[in-house]
Formats: C-alpha cells, sequence, structure tokens
C-alpha cells in the first residue's frame, strides 16, 4: 500500500516523500482512512508506531480543504500530549509534513517562560500542541481560546492518567465544542481509560496496533542475570562494545539514574541523566547532546524516557527491571523505531525474576539469557547478600560459546550472537533503510 491510495494531497505527499516515508505503517494505513472520513477514532498504539503521522497527516489534510481565509487564524486542531518531549516532537512532525499546506501550528508546553509561547498563539495558529498544565494556564491567562475547535486529540491517554493530568484534561474537555471530531490514542486500555474515552468519542472506530507485532518482533533481546551489587560493572562491560555507539539506559527511579551517570562518568564513559527532578532545560539540553552523539549514554527513568525519538538508537539498557510488564514493551520501543532494529539487553537480579515472567508472559515468548558474562548471579535467594566487590570468576573457556547462546529461548532463529560472540548488529543500516516499515 501506498500513501497514494490513501488519498493524501499533493502537497502532504511532497513532504512524506521528503521525510523518506515509502509505505504507510501499519497504524497509518488504518487509520488516514476513518480521520479523513470525519470519523472518531480509539487508537490502541504506542509511540513508535508511527502513530504521529497517522493523526497528523489527516488533520493537516482536513484543515488544509476546508481552509478559512480569514487574516486572522484561529485554533482549528488541538493536540493534548503529556510531556514536553512529545507535545515538540508532534508539532515538529506537524511543521514537516504541513510544510506546503499553509497551515500553520505551535507547541506550548510548561517549564520554561510563556512569552514566546504567548507571541506565537498571539500571530494566530490552526493547529494547537499543548501539554494539559500550560494549555490549562494560557487559556485562563486568556490567551487561548477553544472555541473554533474543530478536532482534538488526545495522545498517549493512559501516560496522562499516569501522570496525574486526568483533571487538567477534564477541565480541558469541559470548554471543548461538543461538535467536534475527536481522536483518542492510548498504549494500554486498562478500564479507567475506557470510560474516558467513552466520554470523548462518539461513536468511534476502533484502530489497533499491537506491540508484539510492531515492537517486540523487531528487536533483539537479551537477558543477563547478575546479582544487583554488580550490575554497574557488568555496565561497564557491555559498554566496552564499541559497536555500542550510544545506548538509553533504564533505572526504575531518579535517584538510580543519578548513581548510573556518577558511575560511568567515573569511568570515562559520558552519561547524562533525564528524569523528574531536572529542570527541562536541562533535560532538554540532554536529549540533544544525545541525539548528537556527544553524549554516549542517556539514563532514564521511565516517564522521562517516554516519547523520546531518537533515530539511529539502536540500544537499549535495562539495568532494572520494571515491575509492570508493559513497561518493558515501552522501554524497548525506543529502540527500532518505526521498523528499524534494535538491541535490549535487560539486567535481572535475583529479586527481579518475578517481574520478567510477567514480561515474557506478555511478549509471548522467552527471552535468549547470555550466560557467559563475568558477573553471573551468584545469590538466588534475594534475602542473602553476598559478599560486595567478590567478583565471581569467569567460567572457563570450554564452556562459554555454547553456554552464550540462548539457554531457554524456544525462538532459535533469531537473536543469533555474532561470531564475536557479542549479541549486537554487526552492520549499521543505511539513512534508507532505517525509514522502511517492516511488517
Ligand atoms: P511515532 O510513533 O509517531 O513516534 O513515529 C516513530 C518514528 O517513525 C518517527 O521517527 C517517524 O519519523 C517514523 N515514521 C512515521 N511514519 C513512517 C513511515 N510511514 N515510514 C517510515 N518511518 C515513519
Amino acid at each position: 500500500m501506498s500513501f497514494q491510495s490513501l488519498n493524501i494531497i499533493e502537497p502532504i505527499l511532497k513532504s512524506i516523500a521528503q521525510e523518506g516515508y515509502t509505505i504507510p505503517t501499519p497504524i497509518q494505513q488504518e487509520a488516514i482512512p476513518i480521520v479523513l472520513r470525519g470519523i472518531d477514532l480509539l487508537g490502541c498504539a504506542q509511540t513508535g508506531t508511527g502513530k504521529t503521522a497517522a493523526f497528523s497527516i489527516p488533520i493537516l489534510q482536513l484543515l488544509h480543504a476546508s481552509k478559512a481565509y480569514d487574516k486572522k487564524r484561529k485554533i482549528r486542531s488541538l493536540i493534548l500530549t503529556p510531556t514536553r518531549e512529545l507535545a515538540i516532537q508532534i508539532n515538529e512532525s506537524i511543521k514537516a509534513y504541513g510544510r506546503f499546506t499553509g497551515i500553520t501550528s505551535t507547541v506550548i508546553f510548561g517549564g520554561v517562560n510563556q512569552n514566546p509561547q504567548v507571541a506565537s498563539l498571539k500571530a494566530g495558529v490552526e493547529i494547537l500542541v499543548a501539554t494539559p498544565g500550560r494549555l490549562l494556564d494560557l487559556m485562563n491567562q486568556g490567551f487561548v481560546s477553544l472555541r473554533d475547535v474543530e478536532i482534538f486529540v488526545l495522545d498517549e491517554a493512559d501516560r496522562m492518567l499516569d501522570m496525574g493530568f486526568i483533571h487538567d484534561v477534564k477541565k480541558v474537555l469541559a470548554v471543548l465544542p461538543r461538535k467536534r471530531q475527536s481522536l483518542f490514542f492510548s498504549a494500554t486500555m486498562p478500564p479507567e481509560i475506557v470510560k474516558l474515552s467513552n466520554t470523548i468519542l462518539n461513536n468511534p472506530q476502533k484502530v489497533e496496533v499491537t506491540p508484539s507485532a510492531s515492537t517486540v518482533d523487531i528487536i533483539k533481546q537479551f537477558i543477563y542475570f547478575v546479582d544487583k551489587e554488580n550490575k554497574p560493572e557488568l555496565l561497564i562491560d557491555v559498554l566496552k562494545d564499541p559497536n555500542i555507539k550510544t545506548a538509553l539506559v533504564f533505572t526504575r527511579t531518579k535517584h538510580g539514574a543519578d548513581k548510573v551517570v556518577k558511575i560511568l562518568q567515573k569511568n570515562r564513559i559520558s552519561a547524562e541523566a533525564i528524569h523528574g527532578n531536572k529542570s527541562q532545560n536541562n533535560r532538554q539540553r540532554a536529549l540533544e547532546n544525545f541525539k548528537a552523539q556527544t553524549t554516549r549514554i542517556l539514563v532514564a527513568t521511565d516517564i522521562a524516557a517516554r516519547g523520546i525519538d531518537v533515530e539511529d538508537m539502536e540500544f537499549v539498557i535495562n539495568f532494572e527491571i520494571s515491575n509492570i510488564a508493559e513497561t518493558y514493551v515501552h522501554r524497548i520501543g525506543r529502540t527500532g523505531r518505526a521498523g528499524a532494529k534494535g538491541t535490549a539487553f535487560s539486567f535481572c537480579d535475583a529479586e527481579e525474576k518475578e517481574y520478567l515472567r510477567d514480561i515474557e508472559k506478555l511478549i509471548g515468548k522467552k527471552i535468549p539469557v547470555i550466560d557467559n558474562h563475568p558477573f553471573p548471579l551468584m545469590n538466588h535467594n534475594p534475602e542473602k547478600t553476598p559478599q560486595r566487590g567478590a567478583r565471581p570468576q569467569r567460567k572457563p573457556a570450554s564452556s562459554t560459546n555454547e553456554s552464550r547462546t540462548q539457554r531457554n529461548s524456544s525462538d532459535t532463529n533469531t537473536n543469533k550472537p555474532n561470531s564475536n560472540n557479542r549479541p549486537y548488529r554487526q552492520s549499521k543500516e543505511t539513512n534508507g533503510n532505517k525509514k522502511r516499515w517492516f511488517n
């Protein structure tokens, strides 16, 4: 299927060709025709599936088709998203896809001076991308009117709930025109989210992109069983691999993220942390340094990392495993974006084994284990702490090659470690391949 066959107009076809997109992703194939028909949409999809274009392209097309040539531009579409990073990325995408349509957009988010945002609102825009808090703030100050909104998008609804934004979202909903088209996206659909979607959507069509089809299957995944106290040394050992040019490392806590950064820096590995205790500017700078590859390792907590879209990022390392299985899928989904390949390593200590079981149940497969590494799990009983600094012996060479292969993997056709016994990708993709979507 091509974008042409989805009846996309020429100015948008031209810009998406410039972006290097040739084939619509599954969510785009399904969602674009629904949105173009003016129907409400319930999209169950996560970041990394191409969902931003799935709603931005038809919104641009609809607004372009009924473009009011008023002198003063009015906000005709509102996109609410939970984080600053996501908001910026969505606005950048809209600007890229809409560059030949004449439709204007801007983005507002908290934690920064409001004046430049107010100035761009005063200049007039048709599409507003916003985080809930700053939107309400600027609405209360009279800088934003939602009176003319025709298309409303609620992005990452489950994350809105997690981050405690649901009341703000409801306040925004209360002032939106009743007659409108609404698009609702969420990676997961717990009962509370279904309930919320029912209050927003009118006769929606549902589109679902399962993470297992889109993300999990194309990412090489490996487990290292390791004692908690040996995780820093294992990380340093893993990062000796020069093929790991950059990696996103996940910790469960902000404090944990800072600790990992310190350890890496002490070992002369450039690293920065991105989490809720850092200022917005600090986070943005860390992300930019990481994108530019001036920082090799970005250490993140889950909320801060949500929506990070870094092209070329091949490696995700779960320094700590989340107790929520879906979080694993979100984390590893930071790599393998839109079909590009990726590798995820997870460091699992004795206490985290039960989280691993939940993850394997969710993704429906066993994750291959790398059991020939310098820090194998010694402490099988979480109550018993092994001696600090007791560095386990390397296994005898005779057992290494065999044991490094997939001990408990049922799918033997993938993830074969290469000849160096390292599970990394050997060749780097070309830019052209990177953008390709693998169904
Ligand atoms: P998203 O899920 O919107 O965060 O998109 C994930 C990534 O996929 C972004 O880097 C997009 O630029 C890219 N992308 C979106 N649609 C396509 C497409 N049809 N072909 C290739 N890449 C795409």
